[in-house]
């Protein structure tokens, strides 16, 4: 088990800047252009794929990191870049991951360097599991995967709402239900791969904020995969359909879990937003001067971004030891996943609309990133769960209780 330390360690030291300095040169000076172009930045991410930063060799080295903080750290810088970029780099990762938490070592050697496709062209990957009856409650998924005993193949029906890079997704990673039943521990995942025929996205959802990020509702009209594309395998989803038929408790768990394990990366996220608000908020404060001195004098400005750093602060702490429990296998018995996702997405919204107030009138317009940053800002209550919903998985965790 690795200790946990707020000193972080050459590599880690390295990784940041590294990262940072990506985020700086090429993302931040590319971000009000694709904002407004509400396009995917193929062109970064292509040069991220040229510089080490898209792949699956970044992802497991990050993931390698005994302190589990390589991932968080990353994330809060390019984020810091832009978060509608980042996302259009990192969108990627959340199909891997599922593919390697579900999936056996072949399945990762066939699908995995398919999400990113290859360095002169890229591709991206979709992770498919909301629809439009089915968000904060999964187990309404209506999504059906029925098993064809003749041709050995799965065919999916359904459809996916918001899916990040769907469509223009080469793998799609889709979540379906097969024994509906059983709520949530009926359902499995299954690689889509690219050009099959039945999926299809019909419009690019037009969004507040994260607008350089491809978001799109997927419809899977009798989508026939071979077998060997349900994540983990026939033997595994059947024995764990049994266990769940006889009421035995697990896999629901393990979902659980999952989705506990990659909140703190998504905090991570939002307090990039918040860290590049409030720097920005600070050095404006410096320089504009009203009154005859700069409005940092004025105790009410100062003590806001006095705040705004102490909130990102500690939301930084809650990132870190989540993602440190979770990589060093500690239970979240108190729900330190959610925790970590919800102080950090509440303080991204939170310093980002400070922000924009301590630039004035400045603040309301397009010539400064501050309005960008508020409106990216809010995806971070919602999406990987809202902010009610961590408030849920908290409650149930520190009660033991069924909270509704
Ligand atoms: C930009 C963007 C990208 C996304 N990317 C993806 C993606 O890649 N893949 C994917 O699968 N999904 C994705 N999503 C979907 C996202 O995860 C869902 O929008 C989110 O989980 C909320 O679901 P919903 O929108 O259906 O809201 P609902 O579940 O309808 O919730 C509506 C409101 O009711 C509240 N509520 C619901 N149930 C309860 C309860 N029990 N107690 C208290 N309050 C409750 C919610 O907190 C919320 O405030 C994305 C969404 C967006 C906007």
């Amino acid at each position: 088990m690795a200790e946990f330390s707020l000193d972080l360690t050459e590599e880690q030291r390295d990784l940041r800047d590294w990262v940072h300095g990506f985020a700086a040169e090429v993302v931040r000076p590319a971000a009000a252009e694709w904002d407004a172009r509400e396009e995917t930045p193929w062109p970064i991410i292509q040069e991220a794929a040229k510089v080490g930063l898209y792949g699956f060799e970044f992802l497991a080295t990050c993931w390698a990191d005994p302190t589990g903080l390589s991932l968080p750290i990353a994330s809060e810088e390019l984020f810091w870049g832009d978060a509608g970029i980042g996302l259009s780099i990192f969108g990627t990762s959340l199909a891997v991951a599922a593919i390697y938490g579900a999936g056996t070592p072949d399945q990762m050697v066939e699908w995995v360097p398919q999400c990113f496709g290859s360095l002169d062209q890229p591709a991206v990957a979709a992770f498919c599991t909301s629809e439009p009856e089915a968000g904060s409650d999964v187990g309404a998924m209506r999504t059906r995967a029925v098993y064809d005993e003749a041709t050995d193949e799965w065919v999916l029906r359904g459809q996916k709402a918001y899916a990040t890079n769907g469509g223009i997704a080469g793998v799609h990673v889709v979540t379906a239900s097969v024994e509906p039943e059983l709520g949530s521990r009926g359902q499995a995942a299954f690689v889509v791969p690219p050009g099959t025929p039945g999926l299809s996205a019909t419009r690019k959802l037009r969004k507040l904020g994260l607008r350089a990020s491809h978001t799109a509702d997927v419809f899977l009209d009798d989508v026939r995969v071979p077998g060997r594309c349900l994540l983990g395998g026939k033997d595994a989803l059947d024995e764990r359909l049994a266990r769940a038929r006889s009421g035995q408790r697990a896999s629901g768990q393990a979902a659980m879990r999952t989705f506990e394990l990659s909140r703190p990366t998504v905090g991570a996220q939002a307090l990039g937003v918040a860290r590049a608000a409030y720097e920005y908020a600070l050095d404006y404060a410096k320089e504009r001067v009203q009154f005859g001195r700069p409005i940092i004098e004025n105790q009410a400005v100062a003590f806001a971004l006095a705040d705004m750093k102490m909130e990102i602060d500690a939301a930084r702490l809650l990132v870190w030891r989540a993602s440190w429990m979770g990589r060093n296998n500690r239970p979240f018995t108190a729900g330190e996943g959610s925790m970590s996702k919800l102080k950090a997405g509440e303080v991204a919204v939170s310093v980002t609309e400070k922000a924009v107030q301590l630039l004035g009138g400045a603040g309301f317009l397009r010539d400064h990133p501050v309005e960008r940053w508020y409106r990216d800002a809010k995806i971070y209550t919602i999406f990987e769960g809202t902010s009610e919903i961590q408030r849920l998985v908290i409650s149930r965790a520190i009660s033991g209780m069924q909270i509704r």
